[in-house]
């Protein structure tokens, strides 16, 4: 008989929080919701604690706190509304199972609190890894926290190493992480091409269903980019290990190279429920309500090396994982400046590598051991960013 646990879903309004809830509402006698959480969309937020009667309810401001009990009032439901920060960090503390999936770095203190809580952590929010990797992992080995990774493509690797890769990869006879990428909604896209995209292009991911920042991100590669660091802290892998291999169909979501000459690979639909699913009941199965892959339906499944040239973000994060430090926290923050002005119509698609480049070049590399100077080199390289992009804007004339 499986224990019931409480759960706590960071970012509940979003596309993992909603695709995490289908999962867990599937299972009453296993997960028991303590807390939701959501920035601004507070009315589907009042929706989902009707459905789920969470005991909690976390949102940014007292104006969204006043509006979700105005919804709840007069009902059967006894969740009670909690306002900013301290209360994220609260609720990720208090329950048995978290599932980080707020997007950008808002996400970091909350998903923190939950490791160093010693939970169960569902880490969807890359953005908090590539930020504070070092910090993070030494954080989830000292408080003994159980870190499951829900990007599809670190769920499939997980799910292709042997139970006992903590020992290091080599010494389980790994000897590549295949990390693969759809290529995004511009694979075949010229340079000239890519200029002139819109962010309704961008958000049209061809394979997958998600937030706006991580279909962007997609699209410049640079998800691939910040998934390439993810992996690195994930299963300690030196940069050398991990390969980057496009694969347009996402049938196959990563795979492992082991010394022997085998390749493990993952495959299902492009469904979050598939990995979420897995790290809810890890490490037994359960349905997630996502279909079989039909062998006799697929096409044929194809790959290729990814473009560096067109698609310059996975390099900049490359580079930025070997400069080590600060240098992922700065190219994090950056992109989250130059995906806002992208969306906002302030910045051409082109520009945001450009953005994100130079932030790197102004920024030098700080030793990242402490969360203050994580945070201090975050808030450094959206002031930078954010000036570049005023600057385009001038020499454009736009705005
Ligand atoms: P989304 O934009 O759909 O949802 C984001 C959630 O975070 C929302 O609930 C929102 O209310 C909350 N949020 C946003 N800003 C906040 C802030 N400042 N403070 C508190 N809460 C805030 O994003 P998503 O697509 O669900 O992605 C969530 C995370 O999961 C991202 O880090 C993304 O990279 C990662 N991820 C997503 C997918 C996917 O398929 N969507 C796949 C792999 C990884
Ligand atoms: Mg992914």
């Amino acid at each position: 008989m499986t224990a019931l646990q409480t759960l706590t879903v960071l970012g509940a309004t979003g596309s993992i929080g909603r695709s995490t809830l289908d999962v867990v509402a599937r299972y009453p006698e296993r997960y028991r919701v303590y807390a939701l959480t959501a920035f601004s969309r507070v009315i589907e937020l009042s929706e989902l604690c009707l459905t789920f009667n969470p005991v909690y309810a976390v949102v940014a401001d007292d104006a969204s706190a006043l509006l979700l009990r105005e919804k709840l009032q007069g009902g059967a439901n006894a969740t009670e509304v909690l306002v900013g920060e301290a209360a994220l960090a609260r609720v990720a503390e208090e329950a048995d199972t978290v599932m980080a999936a707020i997007v950008g770095a808002a996400g970091l203190l909350p998903t923190l609190a939950a490791v160093k809580a010693g939970r169960r952590v569902l880490l969807a929010n890359k953005e908090a890894l590539v930020m504070s990797g070092a910090l993070f992992m030494r954080a989830v080995r000292e408080h003994g926290a159980t870190l499951l990774p829900i990007d599809s493509e670190h769920n499939a690797i997980f799910q292709c190493l042997p139970p006992n890769h903590a020992q290091g990869l080599t010494a389980v006879g790994v000897d590549k992480l295949l990390l693969t990428a759809s290529g995004g909604p511009f694979r075949e896209f010229s340079v000239e091409q890519l200029q002139s995209v819109t962010p309704a292009q961008a958000v049209k991911h061809p394979n997958w269903s998600m937030g706006q920042k991580i279909s962007v991100d997609s699209a410049t590669l640079m998800n691939k980019g910040l998934e390439f660091i993810e992996a690195c802290w994930l299963f300690a892998a030196r940069p050398d290990q991990i390969d980057v291999v496009v694969h347009p169909q996402s049938v196959i979501h990563s795979m492992v190279c082991y010394a022997d000459g085998s390749v493990l690979a993952q495959m299902g639909q492009p469904d979050m429920r598939t990995p979420i699913a897995h790290a809810l009941a890890w490490p037994e199965r359960i349905a997630s309500g996502v279909p079989a892959l039909n062998f006799a339906q697929l096409t044929a499944l194809t790959f290729e090396a990814p473009d560096l040239q067109r698609f310059p973000c996975l390099r900049l994060a490359k580079e930025a994982m070997t400069a080590g430090g600060t240098h992922p926290a700065v190219l994090n923050a950056a992109n989250e400046v130059a995906v806002a002005a992208f969306l906002a119509g302030k910045l051409d698609f082109l520009g945001i590598a450009r953005v994100i480049e130079q932030v790197l070049n102004e920024i030098p590399v700080s030793a990242a051991e402490e969360l203050a100077t994580i945070l201090a080199a975050d808030a450094e390289a959206r002031q930078r960013a954010h000036a570049i992009v005023a600057h385009y804007l001038s020499k454009t004339g736009e705005g």
